[in-house]
C-alpha cells in the first residue's frame, strides 16, 4: 500500500506543539498523528455498498447483557477464575467441581438476554439477506446470545455453554437442560466458601450415544486447547471474501481473532472497530467507534436509504 493511500485513507490530524516565543518566528511541527476515522457517514457510505460483511465479537457483546466472564479484577467463582477451570488438567484433577462450575454459567444463561448490539447485527442479517448481501458473524462469545437473538450464519469459534462433547466416542451434541443432569440441580453456587459438591463421576452428564455412556464436557475451547481446524477453515474463507469488517467488543488481542481484522486490513479492505475504548490493534483499521456497542452499533447497522426493501 502506498503512502499516498494510507494518508488518504484515514483522517489525518496534524498537531502542532511546542511554538516557540514569537521572536523565534519559526514554527515547529512536533509531530503528526494519524489515526482512524469515527465518522458515522463515512462508515454509511462503506456499509451501503458492501457485499459481504464479516463481524468479528467479543467478551464486550455478551458484557453488556450482564454475561460474567470470570476474568480479570474481581472475576472469581469461588475460589478460582476462569483460567484455573476451564482447562483440560483441571477438568482432568476434578471433573465434578469443573461441571459445577459450567452448570453455574448455564444456569446464569436463563437470565440473560440479547442485547440491542446481538439484534442489530441479526436483523441486519435477515435484512441484507433479501438483497443479495451476506453478513457472518465470528464470535469468540460461548453464552449463544447471537443465535437468541437470531443470527442464522455464525461461527461460535471458542466452542458454546449448551453443547457437549463426549470424551470417549467424540460426538458433539446440542443441550439446553436445565440442569443438565439431576446430580448438578442446585449446585454450583459462586461463593468463595462454598464445599466442593463431589459428585461421583457416574452421576456427571453422561453420552447418550447408544452403548456409549462416556463422561460428556463442554464443547468449549480451554485454555492450552486448539481450535477446531474445520471451523478456521471456514473463517479463513469468509475473511477472504469479505468487503467490510466489523470488529465488536474485543480488544483483538488473543489469537486468532487478533489476527483476522489485521489480516483483513492488510488487504485493503475497510474495517471498523465498535469498542469502550481504543485496543492495541485501533490504529490498523479505517474507522472506531468509542462507546457501548449497543448504542453505537444500531445506527451503524441500520437501514441504508440506498437499501432496497423487497
Ligand atoms: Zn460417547
Amino acid at each position: 500500500m502506498s503512502l499516498f493511500q494510507i494518508t488518504t485513507r484515514r483522517l489525518v490530524s496534524q498537531a502542532y506543539c511546542g511554538l516557540k516565543p514569537a521572536s523565534s518566528k519559526k514554527q515547529r511541527i512536533c509531530f503528526e498523528m494519524t489515526r482512524p476515522s469515527s465518522n458515522m457517514a463515512d462508515f454509511r457510505d462503506v456499509f451501503a455498498k458492501a457485499k459481504h460483511i464479516a463481524i468479528i465479537t467479543g467478551a464486550g457483546v455478551s458484557a453488556e447483557s450482564g454475561v460474567p466472564t470470570f476474568r480479570g479484577a474481581g472475576g472469581f467463582w469461588r475460589k478460582w477464575q476462569a483460567q484455573e477451570l476451564a482447562t483440560p488438567e483441571a477438568f482432568a484433577r476434578n471433573p465434578s467441581r469443573v461441571w459445577e462450575f459450567y452448570h453455574y454459567r448455564r444456569e446464569v444463561m436463563l437470565s440473560k438476554h440479547p442485547n440491542p448490539a446481538h439484534i442489530a447485527i441479526a436483523e441486519c442479517e435477515a435484512r441484507l439477506s433479501k438483497q443479495g448481501r451476506s453478513i457472518v458473524v465470528i464470535t469468540q462469545n460461548i453464552d449463544e446470545l447471537h443465535r437468541k437473538a437470531g443470527t442464522k450464519h455464525l461461527f461460535e469459534i471458542h466452542g458454546s455453554l449448551f453443547k457437549t462433547r463426549c470424551t470417549a466416542c467424540g460426538n458433539v451434541a446440542a443441550n439446553h437442560k436445565s440442569p443438565i443432569c439431576p446430580a448438578l440441580g442446585g449446585k454450583g453456587a459462586p461463593d468463595p466458601d462454598t464445599e466442593d459438591a463431589r459428585i461421583p463421576v457416574e452421576d456427571l452428564p453422561r453420552c447418550q450415544e447408544e452403548d456409549c455412556n462416556g463422561l460428556l464436557r463442554p464443547n468449549i475451547v480451554w485454555f492450552g486447547e486448539t481450535l477446531d481446524s474445520d471451523i478456521l477453515t471456514e473463517v479463513e474463507k469468509e475473511l477472504e471474501i469479505c468487503d467490510l469488517c466489523l470488529v465488536v467488543g474485543t480488544s483483538s488481542v488473543v489469537y486468532p481473532a487478533a489476527e483476522f481484522a489485521p489480516q483483513v486490513s492488510d488487504r485493503g479492505v475497510p474495517v471498523a472497530e465498535f469498542n469502550m475504548h481504543t485496543t492495541p490493534s485501533t490504529d490498523k483499521f479505517r474507522f472506531h467507534f468509542s462507546g457501548p456497542c449497543g448504542t453505537t452499533l444500531p445506527p451503524a447497522l441500520a437501514r441504508h436509504k440506498t437499501e432496497i426493501i423487497v
